[in-house]
């Protein structure tokens, strides 16, 4: 399976970066080593001392498909998570002023920490979700659907005219603003809703 991410996808958070609103979502990627499960700890990275929270919601790819239609997106996802983009800022930083690829910062080992997953059929509606992360039980970030500046849809479309998706591939959709810190000790918690789905610790 494999992990593909989008950058700057609700205004405020692209706002809080400093970066444009993108005309066209902005893509890269995770590889399946990326992943973190059960809410186990995560082990604070020996190359980064600004590692920031972005907490996004995730679709899971329900069959294969290329270049499909906007209008029949829908047809490939059945469930919806929530995960977070473990990001080295500083690292980050570096390689954007090169004009150097994220991946490194982006990409780590378990830079994809994921919780399990919902049923779509459990929301009223996909494009009115709530989700927040709390930080040692502060509310640091929080987003709804209804401000995506890219709809999941279009995301599936847009993404699989350049690759095919797959089975278990998992899209995160982008961060709402609130992006920050973590430290070793710090206590993460995630919900889609009034539901937890992430309780993790950094160590
Ligand atoms: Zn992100």
């Amino acid at each position: 399976m494999k992990i593909i991410a989008v950058g700057r996808n609700y205004a405020d958070h692209a706002k809080e970066l400093k970066n444009e609103i993108p005309e066209s979502p902005v893509i890269f990627m995770k590889p399946d080593t990326a992943l973190l499960k059960d809410n186990k700890p995560f082990y604070y990275p020996d190359f980064s001392e600004s590692l920031h929270h972005e907490v996004e919601l995730i679709i899971k790819i329900a069959k294969e498909g290329k270049h499909i239609a906007e209008r029949f997106a829908k047809d490939y996802y059945t469930e919806i998570g929530l995960g977070i983009d473990f990001t080295a800022r500083d690292l980050q930083g570096k390689l954007k002023g090169k004009g150097l690829p994220w991946e490194l910062s982006k990409a780590f080992d378990n830079s994809a920490p994921i919780g399990r997953f919902v049923e779509k059929t459990s929301f009223q509606s996909l494009e009115a979700i709530n989700f927040s992360l709390l930080k040692n039980q502060t509310l640091v970030q929080q987003g709804n659907t209804r401000d995506l500046i890219f709809s999941f849809d279009f995301l599936i479309a847009f993404i699989s005219r350049f690759i095919t998706l797959k089975k278990g591939d998992l899209i995160f959709t982008g961060t709402p603003a609130g992006v920050g810190e973590v430290k070793r000790g710090d206590r993460l918690q995630g919900y889609i809703e009034n539901e937890k789905l992430l309780d993790f610790e950094i160590k």
